[in-house]
């Protein structure tokens, strides 16, 4: 039985509906997740968590976790272009392995100066502990499909399928994918570029998840996280899901090529395709996608209701930004919809999440689709396959494009870390200029608006570890301060830091964002109380 009220109602338990409910229910705010689908995800979706997603999930506590899933921890993370995958390689740009990463990290500066680095797991693994953790602190019910809601006075009635009786919130949040109710219902239009063709990831996509048992077997090459095959019959990406014979296979199919004709057969087949060999192919799942999109929803809040994810933006998946950005989306909003719900924060707060995530949600589809871009209008040619002196430079020629393409799209610390909140009511700029940003490399920089400049301490701990789940003000220098409910204090008397920082104090909101830096620590509780309306 759905209960009757709840203070924030989140249509869709995917990436984005679970984390608000963490986010949320952390705070003592009562939260119901509602989705249609029987449970998470079966297929793998996303395929990369980046390095500020898990320092998220760092903060919440389950960067661990999820660091064990997917593959085993030893396994490379590579991305390797190939022909075809028993055939030649071309290209191949060589990661960590998660047991590496985590050690790495803490070695790491400049660009990749950070509490974590990327975790390559396909969103499936991911999904099950965010349901775990959300569970703990909210009511999730799968199974369960919204039809309808309506705009009261005071408060937001939902309709459920089979559900005798109105579900009534403070809040509604669209959290409900790309074909979202939520934002068709406020006639919110998506707006961007859609049904961009390409040669490859611009077009009509067909998915395979499946199990190639002898893969490592016979495959002659490294293993890689990210299989790419490149050749005018076949193009693909495949990622690895589990490193032992699961992968889920992409590829986009040709005009002549109708989805609906494609049964499990053929399915088998384009995979053999790509592969290069007649290696056994078993299908779990098969599914159509579009990739071509970068759109993002003219609005994504107003009165009580509010939508992020999938639902405020869709992205074509080049770069891995998708189910990143919905991730963040939930980061920012979970926190205002808990201040201004405990009366800690004016409502005015929270049209600071249009305007923050609206503007990221540009730059991430921007960025997607320029990868898109670089990868999929180069082509093959048609010698490419041939063993023939020509062949063999067509071959040199792409392997080198795409060994330069391959460093831009999976080494982008500038798009991860450099996100910024500029200009937004919820930040209090001190007038200087942030860093220009770039994709693949990321300037430290405590101007308000950006994420704090990440250090390790000389003890091995993060500066991030030391951060309250709420407001912090970061004490460089002495001061007289006693901490509060709503303020923890972090003192840390470190020079490099202090310059790092570019100033004494600096106050860091709940979702690791720097707000406020000064040399006055009185002017940031005053900031505190500015920022919050
Ligand atoms: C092939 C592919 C590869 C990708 N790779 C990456 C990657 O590497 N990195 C990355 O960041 N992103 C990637 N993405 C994108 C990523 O999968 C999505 O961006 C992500 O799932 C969005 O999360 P979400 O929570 O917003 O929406 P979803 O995951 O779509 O969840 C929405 C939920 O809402 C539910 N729902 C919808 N309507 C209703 C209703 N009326 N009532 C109840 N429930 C409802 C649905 O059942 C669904 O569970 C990829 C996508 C594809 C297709």
């Amino acid at each position: 039985m759905l209960p009757e009220k709840t203070q924030v109602l989140i249509v869709g338990g995917g990436p984005c509906g679970l984390m608000l409910a963490i986010e949320l229910g952390r705070r003592g705010i009562d939260a119901l997740v509602l989705d249609q689908k029987p449970g998470t995800a079966f297929n793998p979706q996303a395929n990369a968590t980046q390095a500020r997603t898990m320092e998220h999930y760092r903060r919440l506590g389950f960067a661990d976790e999820v660091r064990a899933l997917g593959m085993p921890e030893d396994f490379p993370t590579d991305i390797a272009y190939f022909t075809r995958f028993a055939e030649h390689e071309l290209a191949r740009f060589k990661l960590p392995s998660s047991r590496e990463a985590k050690k790495l990290i803490t070695t790491l500066s400049g660009s990749w100066s950070a509490a974590e680095l990327p975790h390559r797991v396909a969103q499936k693994f991911v999904e099950q502990v965010l349901r775990r953790h959300a569970e703990r602190v909210a009511r999730i019910f799968y199974g369960h499909r919204v039809v309808t809601f309506t705009e009261k006075q005071d408060h937001i009635e939902t309709l459920v399928d089979g559900c005798p009786h109105p579900i009534c919130s403070d809040y509604i949040v669209g959290a409900d994918g790309a074909r979202s109710l939520v934002r068709q219902a406020k006639g919110w239009r998506y707006g961007g570029e859609t049904g961009v063709v390409r040669d490859f990831v611009g077009g009509r996509m067909y998915a395979v998840y499946c199990r190639i048992a002898r893969f490592y077997r016979d495959v002659p090459h490294a293993p890689a996280w990210m299989n790419v095959s490149f050749n005018r019959e076949r193009r693909c990406f495949m990622p690895a899901v589990d490193g032992k014979s699961e992968f889920a296979f992409h590829t986009q199919l040709k005009a002549h090529e109708d989805e609906a004709r494609i049964d499990e057969h053929e399915a088998e087949r384009m995979v053999q395709q790509a592969i290069g060999r007649p290696l056994e192919v078993e299908v779990l799942a098969r599914d159509t996608w579009t990739a071509g999109h970068a759109l993002v929803a003219e609005r994504f809040g107003e009165g009580r209701v509010f939508i992020g994810g999938d639902a405020a933006h869709l992205f074509t998946p080049t770069g891995g930004l998708g189910y990143n950005t919905a991730v963040e989306d939930a980061v920012n909003l979970g926190w205002k919809l808990a201040s201004v719900l405990k009366g800690r924060a004016s409502p005015r707060l929270l049209a600071s999440y249009e305007f923050e995530r609206k503007k990221l949600a540009v730059r991430n589809t921007t960025y997607a689709k320029r990868f898109a871009d670089s990868l999929g209008n180069f082509q093959p040619l048609p010698e490419i396959e041939d063993e023939t002196p020509a062949g063999v430079a067509a071959r040199r020629a792409a392997g080198e494009y795409l060994a330069a393409h391959g460093r831009s799209e999976f080494n982008i610390p500038g798009i991860t870390f450099g996100g910024r909140y500029d200009g937004s009511p919820a930040i209090a700029s001190d007038g200087t200029a942030p860093p220009s940003e770039s994709v693949n490399t990321y300037v430290p920089t405590a101007c308000p608006g950006g994420r704090p400049p990440h250090a390790w301490l000389p003890d091995g701990r993060s500066l991030y570890d030391l951060f309250g789940f709420e407001w912090t003000l970061l004490c460089l220098e002495d001061s007289n301060l006693t901490p509060s409910t709503d303020l923890h204090l972090v003192r840390v008397r470190n020079d490099e830091l202090r310059d790092l920082y570019g100033a004494g104090f600096a106050l860091i909101r709940p979702d690791q964002i720097v707000a406020w830096r000064g040399n006055d620590a009185q002017a940031g509780l005053r900031a505190l109380e500015y920022l919050r309306g």
